[in-house]
């Protein structure tokens, strides 16, 4: 068995808003030996998500207390809410040698590369920039600011991928999951 097999780690993977992160997290997670570590966030729940699974929906204080008190490994944030990786269920994954896997931005991504934990880092890319800007765009619960921003922070998030282990192209999920599989060692 190869050692990125046997050993549990963590997995990152950002990519700009729009390029279906949360997509291709849902399908990994169908492995046995990956688990999805369920961040922290100040921001409100959009329709159909639920506490726990999609994110620990805390109040800013709550939140501040949690950063005080160390209970996360990373924390940034993101448009104007904060979002943090809680240490706890994350070491309690990698004991039970199991991937780890964080959907994160940028910015918390670094810290965990600062932080020396055996992780692999995966940018997800969009097969066209176009398109990608048509999807930020499209959002319809979004006010034509805040559709900037996402814009403006997607260009920002696209520009730092150099710093990741691996860049998969979303072209296609099923194609772009298998390659994320192998990169792993999962079969
Ligand atoms: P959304 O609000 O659309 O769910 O997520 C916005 C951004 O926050 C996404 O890029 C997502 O990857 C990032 N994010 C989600 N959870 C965390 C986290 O725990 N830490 C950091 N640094 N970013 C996160």
């Amino acid at each position: 068995m190869s050692e990125s097999v046997s050993a549990g780690k963590l997995v990152v993977l950002s990519g700009p808003s729009g390029v279906g992160k949360n997509t291709i997290c849902d399908k990994l997670v169908e492995h046995d030996r990956i688990e999805h570590s369920v961040s922290a966030t100040t921001r409100s729940p959009r329709s159909g998500e639920v506490e726990g699974e999609a994110y620990f929906f805390l109040t800013r204080e709550q939140f501040e207390r949690d950063v005080t008190a160390g209970r996360f490994l990373e924390h940034a944030a993101v448009l104007g809410h904060r979002y943090g990786t809680p240490r706890e269920a994350v070491e309690r994954s990698i004991a039970a040698r199991r991937l780890c896997l964080l959907n994160i931005d940028v910015a918390g991504a670094m810290q965990i590369k600062d932080s020396g934990m055996a992780a692999t880092f995966i940018f997800l890319m969009p097969p066209d920039l176009a398109e990608l800007e048509r999807r930020i765009t499209g959002r319809a619960s979004e006010t034509p600011e805040q559709v900037q921003q996402r814009l403006a922070l997607a260009r920002r998030e696209i520009e730092q991928r150099q710093e990741y282990d691996h860049m998969v192209v979303n072209d296609e999920v099923e194609r772009a999951v298998k390659e994320i599989l192998q990169i792993l060692g999962v079969t």
